[in-house]
């Protein structure tokens, strides 16, 4: 861990933007509001965009009646005479525009940069949180031990409120919980937070970032600049390497966080107790008691290692311990993360529909057992040897669906040969109804029927939210 100034060439305040040609690229979400605040703040915006349909047509409309220029249909050509370039953050880097921006010598900003950019003298500083897995999650925590201390904040990025509206909107902020993406990392390159966790560094996204290597160096951005604390996970550690690499300020601590009993400089938890040797006087005796496991909604492992970051976070912001554990007390996770639909006949089901990649899936899997497992979708580019071979103890049958399900079949062929497995051959949505029944066939009391996809869910779902409330409805008919 290396501590230095950061420097940077791109213009630095709202004012310089007086005059500047600015390209938006992307309408949408974060691109229209961009274009706006641009624009009234004096830049001769451009906003392009690949698609010219009827909902772009509508929101090109809306933004050439404040005097913006919109192109249509053609994302990929530099407008002549552009200074700086404001994406969006799922824009692919290796997109002709941005090397011809970069054969230009045009700065490329992303829409965390450019709210980084705009954020007042008086802005609240950043707790920025990223990893494969458990940000929204953590996110949540984070501003609800926050609240709990007093403090005026928001959950923002990725999640909640945008990232432009929480620096510019009317409501005035201590702090700010901000969830980041590695694409949004990736185009932020002079983000510097208060403090910061990468939770966990697993293979996903990598045909955008091109490599693993490439995915986890945007991810490491995260605590370039880092004022107070880089907190990595000791059970990762490509979290703590990242750390490492990073170049932070003067006095700025690694602190990491572990499901084990902590050492200096760490969260942990001992004997059922969250734990804090990291900011507590004379930390080499000394450790602080934070909240009790049963205080994590649900108090499965990985969710109690996001409880210890976002603590983590708040203990470097100077929260109280007490606020730690009313603030977690007060969490209750977003709906398909582990949630429990119902308990029938003494099997207990569980949707955790989020679990779209093979990581998050792997969490899941390890907090029951025996398991009936609900799996499959669309897998992305994803093996699933490993995440097979680990669960395949606790395996008591599988439920197959989805269009790559042949994919984990063969992984549990090769694996778990022994664990019985249905396959279900449809992919329509109703095809849950009897996954389910065919699981509640394969349960024993004392058994957890979980439906952790490890695959995204748009080959037989509108996203993983419909997936999970047509699991949770079949469920409930089956129990009725
Ligand atoms: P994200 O915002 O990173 O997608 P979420 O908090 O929405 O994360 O959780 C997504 C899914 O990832 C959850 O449903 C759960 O299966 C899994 N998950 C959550 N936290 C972790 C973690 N720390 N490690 C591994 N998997 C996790």
């Amino acid at each position: 861990m290396g501590s230095g100034q950061v420097t940077s060439s791109v213009p630095s305040g709202p004012s310089d933007f007086q005059g500047k040609r600015v390209t938006v690229a992307g309408l949408g979400v974060s691109g229209v509001p961009a274009a706006k605040v641009l624009h009234a703040r004096g830049a001769v915006v451009t906003v392009v965009n690949d698609g010219d349909d009827a909902r772009a047509r509508e929101q090109a409309a809306e933004l050439e009646a404040l005097g913006i220029t919109v192109r249509l249909g053609d994302g990929e050509t530099l407008p002549e005479g552009t200074e700086l370039i404001v994406t969006a953050p799922g824009w692919k880097p290796d997109k002709p525009l941005f090397l011809a921006a970069e054969k230009a010598g045009v700065p490329v900003w992303g829409d965390v940069e450019l709210a980084w950019r705009l954020r007042g003298p008086d802005a609240a500083p950043w707790l920025a949180v990223t990893g494969t897995n458990g940000k929204t999650t953590t996110v949540q925590m984070l501003a609800s031990i926050l609240k709990a201390a007093g403090l005026r904040t928001a959950a923002v990025g990725n999640i909640g409120v945008s990232l432009l509206d929480a620096v510019l909107g009317e409501e005035r902020y201590d702090v700010l919980a901000v969830e980041l993406s590695s694409y949004q990392l990736h185009w932020a390159p002079s983000l510097r937070a208060h403090s910061a966790v990468v939770l966990n560094l697993a293979p996903d996204h990598l045909d955008w970032h091109g490599s693993m290597e490439a995915y986890a160096r945007d991810k490491g951005r995260i605590y370039e600049g880092n004022k107070v604390a880089c907190v990595y996970n000791v059970a990762d550690k490509a979290t703590e390497d990242l750390v490492r690499e990073a170049d932070v300020e003067e006095g700025c601590r690694a602190v990491g966080f572990t499901l084990g009993t902590p050492g200096p400089s760490q969260l942990g938890v001992v004997d059922g107790i969250l734990v804090d040797r990291a900011f507590v006087e004379n930390r080499h005796e000394n450790a602080q008691e934070l909240a009790e496991v049963s205080d994590v909604d649900p108090p499965a492992p990985h969710n109690i290692a996001n409880a210890l970051a976002a603590a983590a976070l708040a203990r470097a912001f100077g929260v109280p311990a007490s606020a730690v554990r009313d603030g977690l007390r007060a969490f209750r996770p977003d709906a398909h993360r582990i949630a429990h639909v119902a308990d029938i006949d003494g099997v207990a089901y569980v949707d955790d529909s989020k679990a779209t990649n093979t990581h998050a899936a792997e969490a899941s899997l390890a907090s029951y057992e025996p398991i009936v497992w609900i799996a499959g979708g669309l897998a992305k580019g994803a093996t699933f040897d490993e995440l097979v071979a680990r669960s395949a103890k606790r395996l008591r049958g599988v439920v197959l669906i989805g269009a790559d399900r042949a994919l984990i079949r063969d992984a549990l062929a090769r694996h778990a040969p022994e664990v019985p497995v249905v396959d279900l051959d449809r992919t329509d949505t109703g095809a849950m109804l009897q996954a389910v029944t065919e699981a509640k066939r394969l349960a024993q009391p004392g058994d957890t029927v979980l439906l952790a996809p490890a695959c995204a869910s748009m080959d037989m779902f509108t996203n993983y939210n419909q997936r999970g409330d047509v699991f949770a409805a079949a469920v409930r008919e089956l129990g009725a």
